[in-house]
């Protein structure tokens, strides 16, 4: 066996635009496994294959495609000639000195011209495991399933199939900015975009050197770990905490935390737009803190034009931190830092803010001068994985009209 078989599940449904988003699935497939020892990686009929090399190991190879979204499903395979002597043959063999209980098998034709039906198939090849290795047949509750695919030229076998990412190829759905804090919400919500086809960029806000680096050095843990999904990430790091001065010296403290998140939706925005975003996503919750009302959150995103995506917005902690802990960004989320936000943040913010009486508030800010300045400044950050991936230009995203 030296296949992977990837299926890939929502993507089959997107109609004339089918083979530019399964183009892009190989393509970040190729990306992913760009630095092992894989021969190929090619599309199929409705399936790709991954064909091994003799050094790539099926964890190593399988560690990557569980990181690739797009896929319903994968499976390490055995390709043979279409021809079913020669396919049993190959599965008894792989199958080893294995034992079980009960088995069935179960077959799929992509190619209908083939001269028996899958039940037949299924009949044929079932029988003859029978016969070699006296197992039970179970139709309803087996404990191997033996799946076969019959295309055009060959055939795939496999003992079982794991689950894939699901979700969109990415670069599909195009490009967002996430405002990225050293937190545990907003790594799950620009997981959570990726996981629907979008490329993001990472925007992170910090006050070295009022406070030490260690935000930073979280943001880039985080975008590097998300960096694995997407294959290739941009990390803008902002200094924040000399605008943050000057907002202490213009605007009354209950309304400081609404003015400095006015002002990081304004840098993201204009860092977003330059790399052809389409969107803002914040790791925002309704209520989780004074800044998250309904208010406070309809003030911060008046400010800008692009839409602001919100995916956990009606989430609670504990299911955000579980899926943090899933993803992986827990450990680096909890390690302690300075956050800006709470710097000259005072303890009574306000929670029902009204547009006007921010504005009020602002007036006395050089806004303007404050972003430009940010932008310009921006530190940026670029990360690949793997690390010697060659990935080429972002194409335009195209989705079907339903
Ligand atoms: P997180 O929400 O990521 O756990 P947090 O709880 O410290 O971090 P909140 O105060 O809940 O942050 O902020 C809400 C959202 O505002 C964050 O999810 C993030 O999108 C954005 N944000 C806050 N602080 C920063 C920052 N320093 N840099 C970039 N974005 C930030
Ligand atoms: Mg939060």
């Amino acid at each position: 066996m030296n296949s992977l078989v990837i299926h890939y599940q929502e993507i089959a449904l997107k109609g004339k635009n089918r083979p530019w988003f399964i183009g892009r699935l190989v393509r970040n497939l190729r990306t992913a496994v760009s630095d092992l020892d894989v021969k190929a990686v090619r599309s199929l009929m409705g399936r790709i294959e991954i064909v091994l090399g003799p050094t790539a190991t099926r964890e190593d190879v399988g560690d990557r495609v569980r990181r690739v979204f797009g896929i319903a499903n994968f499976s390490y395979a055995g390709r043979t000639a279409l021809d079913i002597d020669a396919l049993t043959a190959a599965i008894l063999q792989d199958l080893g000195d294995r034992t079980c209980s009960s088995f069935r098998v179960s077959a799929k034709r992509a190619d209908k011209r083939f001269h028996l039906t899958s039940p037949q198939v299924e009949r044929e090849v079932g029988g003859r495991i029978q016969e070699a290795r006296g197992w039970k047949v179970d139709l309803g509750n087996p404990e191997l399933v033996v799946h076969v695919e019959l295309l055009s030229d060959e055939a795939f076998y496999c003992f079982g199939k794991e689950r894939g990412a699901g979700g969109l190829p990415t670069g599909t759905a195009g490009r967002v900015a996430c405002l990225l804090s050293g937190g545990i919400d907003s790594p799950v919500a620009a997981h959570r975009m990726m996981k629907r086809g979008c490329a993001v960029t990472f925007v992170h806000f910090h006050s070295y050197p009022i406070l030490s680096r260690a935000s930073q050095e979280k943001a880039r843990e985080l975008v590097t770990l998300l960096t694995g999904w997407q294959q290739r990430s941009r990390l803008f790091l902002v200094a924040f905490g000399e605008i943050q001065q000057q907002v202490v010296l213009a605007v009354p403290g209950p309304m400081r935390v609404i003015v400095y998140r006015r002002l990081m939706m304004r840098i993201a925005e204009r860092i977003g737009l330059a790399r052809g975003a389409q969107a803002l996503v914040t790791g925002d919750v309704v209520g989780q803190v004074a800044s998250q009302t309904l208010e406070n959150l309809a003030v911060v995103e008046n400010v800008v034009t692009l839409p602001v995506f919100r995916p956990l917005i009606g989430m609670d902690k504990d299911e955000i931190t579980t899926e943090a802990i899933r993803l992986g960004s827990y450990p680096i989320s909890i390690i302690p830092d300075q956050d800006c936000c709470t710097l000259f943040t005072p303890r009574n913010p306000l929670t029902k803010a009204r547009l006007a009486q921010i504005e009020a508030g602002e007036a006395a800010l050089p806004i303007e001068e404050l972003v430009d300045r940010a932008v310009a400044e921006a530190v940026v950050e670029d990360f690949e994985f793997p690390a010697s991936a060659k990935v080429g230009p972002p194409e335009p995203p195209r989705i079907s009209a339903c």
